[in-house]
Parts: C-alpha cells; sequence; structure tokens
C-alpha cells in the first residue's frame, strides 16, 4: 500500500508508523494511507519555513510574480489531472473539481499583481523636511490548515497572497484529501519557488497543535468547521498568533413571490446538491416568502431532484458523486431519517436509493415544512439535503437569516429591484447574492462569513488578505541639510 508523505524543504519524507487511510469514496476501498506528522517532522517545516524565510522576502517582486505567471500556465495545462486526483480522494464530478481548480486560479492571478499590491504610502514634507512613508513587510512564517471539501482552492485562496507578500508556508491539508497538496507543492516549485518557501506536513490534531505551539508560526490561516475554527482561534490568538478562522455555515436562499420560479428551482438544486452539498457556500435552507411560492417551488424542484444522477465522480453522466466517508453518509441520512419526528415533511427520501458497491453515495433529500429548533435546520448537514422553511414575509425572512448563528452566505430571488436593495441593507450576513444563489467572490474581492462563520478580523484571500499576510510599518525620516538644529526634550510635533 503507497503512503502519501509530507514535502519539506522540496523533499518527500514521513514514515507509515502514524498514519490513517485515504479512501476513494465512489468504491469505498483504500489502497493508499497519509503519513500523519509528529511534532518533530512538524518542527523540521517549520525550520525549513524559516531558513527560506530571508532570501525569499528579499527576491525582488517582479521575480516574485514570474512563480504566479507561471504557476498559472501550469494549472491550467495540468488541470485534468489535479481534477482526477481531486475527484479520487474527494469524490466530487469531475467538471465540479476543474471548476474549483478555475476558482483556484483566480487567487494566483490576484497574486500575479503582487507589484500593485504591496504599494504603500508616502507623504511628503509633514514637517519641514521631514517625510513619512509607509511599507508592508511579510509576517514571517505562517501556517495554513485546509478542509476536505476543497483540496486545491481553499490551499489556493491561502498559499497565493501568504507567498507573493514574501512569507513561507506551512500547508496542513484534510488528511482525507491529502494528494492534491503535495501535486500543488510541486507545481509551484517547478514554476520556480524555491524549496522551504512552501512545506506540507499532513496529519491529525497533533500536527495543528504543534503548528499553535510553535512560536516561530506568526500567523495561522484555517478552513474548517465551527467547533475546530472557534477553539483553534482562541489557542492561536492567547499565543499572540495572528489568525483567521472560518468555520462551517448554514445558508439560506430567501425566495419572493415575484421571483422566476424555473429560475429560483434551477438555482437551488445546483446550489443545494451541486458536490453533494459538501460546500461551505450550499444553499441548505430555501425559505420561500408565501404558500403558493412554496408550493410551486417544491414542487418544481422535486421535478429536478427526481432526474438527478448520482454516481461515480469520473463518469461523465454523474451529477452528484458520493459523500466523503461512510460515517458522514450515515450522519446525513440520519436527519433525514429523523425529520418526520420533528414536524417535517419529507418530499424526497434520498436515503432509500440504492446504490451498487461499496461507495459513500446518498440520494439527494428534499424536506418540506421544516422548522427552526429543530435538529435539520439548526445544524450544518453537509451533504445533499434541502430543507425549505415557509414563511409569510420579507421581514419574516430577514428575520430568520439574521438569527442563524452561521452566517456565511446567503441569497434573495427576486425581481423587484428595491427589495433587492433592501436586503443588501437589512441582511446580516458576510457574502449575498441577488439572483445569484453561490455568491463565491471574485478572486478580486475578499471572501468571508458573519458569526459563527468566521473567528477574526480579516475575510480571506484578495485585498483584506494583503493586510493579513504582511505587517506595516512606518518610517519617518529627515535627512540633514542646512537648516539649523537645536535639543528639544518636548514631544515631537510637526507644526
Ligand atoms: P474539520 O474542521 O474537521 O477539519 C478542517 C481541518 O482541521 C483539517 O485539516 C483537519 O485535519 C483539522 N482538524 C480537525 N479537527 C481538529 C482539531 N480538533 N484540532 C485541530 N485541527 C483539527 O473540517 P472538514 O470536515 O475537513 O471540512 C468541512 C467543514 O469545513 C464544514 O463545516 C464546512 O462548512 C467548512 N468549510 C468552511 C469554509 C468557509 O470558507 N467558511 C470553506 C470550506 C469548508
Amino acid at each position: 500500500m503507497s503512503l502519501i508523505r509530507h514535502h519539506i524543504g522540496g523533499v518527500e519524507s514521513g514514515a507509515a508508523e502514524r498514519s490513517g487511510p485515504v479512501f476513494d469514496p465512489a468504491t469505498g476501498q483504500s489502497h493508499r494511507r497519509v503519513a500523519f506528522a509528529s511534532p518533530v517532522e512538524v518542527d523540521d517545516a517549520v525550520r525549513a519555513a524559516k531558513a527560506a524565510l530571508p532570501a525569499w522576502r528579499a527576491t525582488g517582486l517582479i521575480k516574485r510574480a514570474d512563480v504566479f505567471f507561471r504557476l498559472r500556465q501550469l494549472l491550467v495545462e495540468r488541470q485534468d489531472e489535479l481534477a482526477q486526483i481531486i475527484t479520487s480522494e474527494h469524490g466530487k464530478v469531475l467538471s465540479d473539481a476543474k471548476g474549483e481548480i478555475s476558482r483556484g486560479i483566480e487567487n494566483v492571478e490576484f497574486a500575479a499583481g503582487l507589484a500593485h499590491l504591496l504599494k504603500s504610502e508616502h507623504s511628503e514634507q509633514v514637517a519641514r523636511g521631514v517625510d513619512v512613508h509607509s511599507v508592508k513587510q511579510p509576517v514571517g512564517v505562517v501556517a495554513a490548515v485546509t478542509p476536505f471539501n476543497f483540496p486545491v482552492m481553499v490551499p489556493l485562496w491561502m498559499t497565493a497572497t501568504a507567498i507573493a507578500c514574501g512569507n513561507t508556508v506551512i500547508l496542513k491539508p484534510s488528511e482525507k484529501t491529502p494528494s492534491a497538496a503535495i501535486f500543488l507543492a510541486r507545481l509551484y516549485e517547478e514554476a520556480g519557488l524555491p524549496p522551504g518557501v512552501l512545506n506540507v506536513v499532513h496529519g491529525d490534531r497533533v500536527a495543528v497543535d504543534t503548528l499553535l505551539e510553535s512560536p516561530d508560526v506568526r500567523a495561522i490561516s484555517f478552513v474548517g468547521s465551527t467547533p475546530v475554527a472557534r477553539d483553534l482561534y482562541q489557542r492561536a490568538a492567547a499565543k499572540g498568533k495572528r489568525v483567521q478562522a472560518l468555520g462551517g455555515a448554514k445558508n439560506h436562499m430567501v425566495v419572493m413571490p415575484d421571483a422566476e420560479i424555473a429560475q429560483a428551482a434551477d438555482a437551488a438544486v445546483s446550489a443545494a446538491y451541486g458536490s453533494a452539498g459538501e460546500r461551505c457556500m450550499a444553499v441548505s435552507v430555501l425559505v420561500a416568502v408565501g404558500a403558493q411560492t412554496a408550493d410551486d417551488l417544491v414542487a418544481a424542484i422535486a421535478e429536478r431532484v427526481a432526474v438527478l444522477q448520482i454516481g461515480p465522480g469520473t463518469d461523465a453522466a454523474s451529477d452528484m458523486g458520493p459523500l466523503i466517508t461512510a460515517e458522514h453518509r450515515d450522519r446525513v441520512a440520519g436527519y433525514v431519517t429523523g425529520a418526520e419526528a420533528e414536524g417535517a415533511t419529507v418530499v424526497i427520501d434520498g436515503t432509500t436509493e440504492q446504490f451498487d458497491g461499496d461507495g459513500f453515495f446518498l440520494g439527494a433529500s428534499l424536506i418540506d415544512h421544516v422548522r427552526p429548533g429543530t435538529k435539520v435546520y439548526d445544524d450544518e448537514i453537509f451533504g445533499p439535503v434541502l430543507a425549505v422553511v415557509r414563511v409569510e414575509s420579507y421581514d419574516e425572512a430577514v428575520a430568520l437569516v439574521n438569527a442563524s448563528p452561521y452566517a456565511n452566505g446567503t441569497a434573495l430571488f427576486t425581481r423587484d429591484g428595491a427589495t433587492a436593495r433592501n436586503f443588501e441593507f437589512d441582511i446580516e450576513v458576510g457574502m449575498v447574492g441577488v439572483n445569484v444563489a453561490i455568491p463565491v467572490p471574485v478572486g478580486s474581492y475578499s471572501f468571508g462569513g458573519w458569526r459563527n462563520s468566521l473567528f477574526g478580523d480579516t475575510h480571506i484571500y484578495g485585498p483584506e488578505s494583503i493586510n493579513f499576510y504582511t505587517r506595516s510599518k512606518v518610517v519617518t525620516s529627515r535627512w540633514p541639510d542646512r537648516s539649523p538644529s537645536a535639543v528639544s526634550l518636548g514631544f515631537p510635533s510637526n507644526h
């Protein structure tokens, strides 16, 4: 059985003493294992990153940008290969895997503009003969901890800007989908990144805890579930590290009575069941305003769900692949089987769908008449389950969304501009779509939710990540000239 190993200082290392199985979710089989880093191995990676830091932060901006231009080209050329790797460990369909790669490439394109992004401010003559300017300097060695569901896009969210800003990085990908990170590290080096600038350590909590304890790790970016995000945020902050920790979600799509029902149904089905619902921006709650809207939508969605093809992600006919593990599939199924007891109506029960083989497949489910306070509504299910909540008015819909502990993304479907504008103003959620069900911002903006969907001050990738991955320094200078000087113990004034 082959072993997926760490990538430290440009060299593959790691033994099978502590390791975990890596499954192909479409077959349920595991033919490979992934090494779990020990504290000593994580420290090796931190040392490699620290050793690479002085030369990398001194590398000229144009030369750094060259790496990203080449990386972009390599990602485009090798996207089929990379998509196969994603699908073989995650299970998502190949077209979806390619979609994730293209969204990740946006972050590489953004990073290629680093010479512009790292420009700072300069004020001439703040006092006679005195100038002030600011500079953005790298934070140092930074850690990136990523979830299973976007094995390429989320590592690129973090590594592209971190490296562009002159930092060196230790990436700890999910132990469930580890191979894409190694592929990315090799691609970065093929693009000209010096060894040690990007290191990958695999593993579990032991690796993350060691990164948190290391005084040389100055900042940490995390994306994963809310309980881990909250805990990691608190522990990293207590150690004085800069930290951004993005957590889970429960995204609501509000449909007004004037919405185009067919378009809203298409969008809801794509956003709820794409990637088997294992997206932090998946729509998991449909909020229908008015009974007629709800009846029409449920009927239109049910029609579409009935014809979804579920099968291996490598099969071009599949719309939806398997879930990540057998345990997760069973957990998701439990929400559906328990829904009626909570007073909801199961319109389509995906748990009854039969599949050949041992893959972690589950059919798509649609549950109507769901209410807050039930498990189906309150929990992040992270599977192919769409809950429908019926409300009477726009105000009730907004109050519902604003009361959710999660606030990653939300969407409004309407044909009325004034309602859309009010929604944008009223809604307390980090990313908002107007007739766009999955409003993941383009790479030139930043991504992040509110409340339990993000702990920290800065959103991830885009302009806010430049602030996260740099420290500002302000220089006040005066050059000796012919003007007379004198001793003064007063506080320096610019008047
Ligand atoms: P997870 O929290 O289980 O794991 C995320 C990472 O943390 C992995 O690398 C894992 O090895 C590590 N980890 C797990 N438990 C840990 C612990 N106790 N201490 C330290 N590290 C630990 O998340 P997951 O199951 O891989 O991913 C799915 C979750 O991620 C969902 O909740 C989803 O909403 C969320 N997610 C959020 C976003 C976002 O942008 N907000 C994006 C993608 C996924």
